[in-house]
């Protein structure tokens, strides 16, 4: 029952509207038991400072953060922890109301890493391709940058913004990044490749994006892991592509819920199951 001590914790981003946090978090909340309740707010652009002080002066106990604004809300963190300094974004906020002072966090790279590992994708020694240079790649990149892999190829339809990826992950050892200036240009390389990530939009449910592919069709993905940052729709073209040619093929519903029990981890110190949520999600969409 809500009460006066209920513990609110809020998502705020934009568009918020299809988010899928709120059932997930509030399906954790009732699973274990805790008096608090999960809200989303979408926020303008011009608002988020704003929005992020209101959060402090109510008393609210945690935030989500989502697109656009986890490196904005990397500036405003009195304490951002080791992994969000060096990605500059943070996902996940805790505030210490008697100290006023707001811890910074992100479950991304974690939450990215833990989907590979449960499905025991072996890092030693691997060759990887990232797709993409938003905020989705730069936590992807880091996190495997923290494996002891051989190399990460790194395309992007915006090759400078590789480079800014580099310059940032200098301390991460981001000497192991290749940039490409073409996809094709890995086309002769591609049976050396183990794990390839998009982490762009391509093949959303949206736009010109929809059944779109983000490697080469002629590219034969079978015993390689690939793993799409898209959701919606679950499976996506590449992930068909990826199953029907014997694949290990992971959508980004791992990531969203994995990612999602790290959050609540750092507010009620309890990692929860996910099983049951993950097939609740999937059944929703
Ligand atoms: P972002 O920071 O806006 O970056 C978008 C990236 O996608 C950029 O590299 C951009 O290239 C590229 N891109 C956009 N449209 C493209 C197109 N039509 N063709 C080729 N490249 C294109 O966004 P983000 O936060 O990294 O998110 C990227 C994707 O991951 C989104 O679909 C998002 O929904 C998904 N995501 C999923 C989760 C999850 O929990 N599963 C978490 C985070 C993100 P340019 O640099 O050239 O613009």
């Amino acid at each position: 029952m809500i009460n006066s001590g209920t513990k609110v914790i809020a998502l705020i981003g934009n568009p918020i509207k299809h988010s899928l946090s709120p059932m997930i978090q509030n399906y954790f909340i009732s699973e274990y038991s805790r008096d608090a309740v999960y809200l989303s707010f979408e926020i303008k652009k011009e608002n988020i400072r704003e929005a992020f002080n209101g959060a402090k002066t109510l008393g609210i106990f945690g935030l989500n953060v989502t697109m656009p604004y986890k490196e904005e809300m990397f500036g405003l963190i009195d304490n951002p922890d080791r992994v969000s300094s060096i990605i500059k974004s943070v996902n996940t906020v805790k505030f210490d109301h008697k100290k006023n002072v707001s811890e910074g966090f992100n479950t991304d790279v974690e939450g990215f890493l833990i989907s590979l590992d449960k499905k025991k994708f072996k890092w030693k020694g691997s060759q990887c391709l990232v797709i993409g240079a938003g905020g989705a790649a730069r936590s992807t990149i880091y996190g495997i940058l923290q494996k002891n892999i051989k190399r990460i190829f790194v395309y992007n339809r915006t090759t400078e913004k590789i480079n800014y990826i580099i310059k940032d992950l200098k301390s991460a050892g981001s000497e192991k990044i290749r940039a490409l200036n073409s996809i094709n240009d890995l086309s002769d390389e591609i049976k050396n490749i183990d794990l390839i990530v998009n982490c762009t939009p391509v093949g959303m449910d949206i736009g010109s994006n929809k059944d779109m592919l983000p490697v080469p069709e002629s590219w034969n993905l079978r015993g390689k892991f690939i793993f799409d940052m898209v959701y919606r729709p679950v499976e996506t073209r590449f992930l068909k592509k990826a199953r029907e040619e014997g694949a290990m093929a992971l959508s980004g519903i791992d990531l969203l819920i994995n990612q999602a029990a790290l959050s609540f981890e750092i507010w009620f110190g309890i990692l929860p199951q996910t099983d049951a949520i993950k097939e609740k999600v999937l059944d929703s969409i």
